[in-house]
């Protein structure tokens, strides 16, 4: 397989997945000049109303999944968890340039951290485990609390019980049976940071200003770019170190934990764009999904510049209610919905950007105009 080819405007992009990820991923592409298609299960994911082709299939549709490769001159994917040996088969048949073996070691957090670890960044202690005993083994080694998540499969805090004590295991059982879970030792944050990275089928790689997200109930919340605190050279040494230990092609974002005594952990790897790098639509030169469009198809790509600072709020289900009269208050913000029709609590629908010279002001006007409610 050819690892790095031209891929010139006309030819279309198969995108594995069709969320908001999906979708912002095609505009790039459309305005750049390519034809898209797309394959998700749900019938009006937001995605289809970017794609000259949607196919409205499940992610192990095998039949889908070709007609999607048969129709496309080179797939990418907005979606992480596409069954293994079904990603294998893709990557034999049409031109994948992001391969499978990475994502397939991410997939799975257990497989993830190894990787990190192997390659000489540093991750937080962690370990399988697969029983109470399991557990308090590894609490007994690396002290409470111990945060507990299942292997594969999670997002957005789903999957993850955080255990303060040997009680806590009494009180809520973990499914043990029902699937692969690893324990880690539950740090006292004083940050989160990410770091977006783009590289190109052939190697050249451009870096995003680094990030900086606060959670709320383990979902992103808000991304401050640049991050408060400068720990760009920091975050660039480790993602080195883990692109020569894995294969990346286009963008990818990696998560990092500071504690209190300022030590930068590694937490996880999204090879696809992500929720912090939204910033970058508006307040840089090229967006994330310009960055990965450009990277795939190889394309040059220019040295990130960021215009002005940013501050990006996500909108949940329940954050849409108060959008509205805001909506008109705020001709200064950039509002993105993505157009899924069915409304959750702590589903993400959209986001809004803000450009700032102070982003501490910012975020205090935020508090007190949109958030009083919470
Ligand atoms: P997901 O795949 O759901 O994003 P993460 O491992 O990134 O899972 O966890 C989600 C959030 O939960 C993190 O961004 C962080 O706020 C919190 N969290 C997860 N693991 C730890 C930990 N070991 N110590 C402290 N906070 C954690
Ligand atoms: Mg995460």
């Amino acid at each position: 397989m050819t690892l790095s080819r031209r891929i010139y405007p006309g030819a279309t992009i198969g995108i594995i997945g069709g969320g908001q990820l999906g979708k912002m991923l095609a505009q790039s592409a459309l305005r750049m000049g390519y034809k898209v298609a797309v394959l998700d299960p749900s019938e009006d994911a937001p995605a289809k109303a970017t794609s000259h082709l949607f196919i409205n299939a499940a992610f192990d549709d095998e039949k889908a999944l070709k007609q999607l490769g048969g129709a496309s001159d080179i797939i990418t994917y907005e979606f992480e968890n596409i069954d293994g040996p079904l990603l294998k088969r893709m990557v034999d048949e049409y031109y994948v340039p992001q391969g499978a073996e990475t994502l397939l070691t991410l997939q799975n957090r257990e497989t993830e951290k190894e990787a990190i670890r192997s390659s000489g960044a540093k991750v937080v202690p962690f370990a399988e485990v697969s029983n109470d005993e399991d557990v308090k083994a590894f609490a007994e080694k690396e002290g409470w609390p111990v945060i507990v998540k299942t292997a594969t499969g999670g997002y957005d805090g789903k999957g993850q019980y955080l255990i303060e004590s040997a009680d806590d295991l009494k009180k809520e059982p973990i499914p043990y049976e029902d699937t692969q879970f690893i324990a880690e030792k539950y740090l006292d944050l004083e940050r989160e940071v990410s770091l977006t990275v783009a590289r190109s089928a052939d190697g050249k790689t451009i870096v995003f200003p680094l990030q900086e997200n606060l959670h709320r109930n383990q979902i992103l919340y808000r991304t401050i770019a640049p991050s408060r605190v400068d720990r760009q050279k920091d975050a660039e040494a480790e993602v080195e170190k883990i692109m020569n230990k894995l294969h990346f092609a286009g963008v990818f974002t990696v998560e990092f934990f500071i504690d209190k005594s300022g030590e930068l952990y590694v937490n996880e790897i999204a090879p696809r764009p992500h929720n912090s790098a939204h910033h970058t639509i508006e307040s840089c030169n090229i967006s994330q999904f310009d960055a990965h469009i450009l990277a795939l198809t190889n394309q040059p790509m220019p040295e990130i510049r960021q215009h002005k600072p940013a501050i990006m709020m996500n909108l949940l289900g329940q954050d849409l209610d108060r959008l509205g009269d805001a909506l008109y208050d705020h001709p200064e913000w950039h509002v993105h919905l993505y157009g899924k029709s069915a409304r959750k609590p702590e589903r993400k629908m959209g986001h809004v950007t803000m450009l700032t010279d102070d982003t501490a002001d910012t975020l205090e006007k935020l508090k007190t105009d949109f958030e009083k409610e919470r």
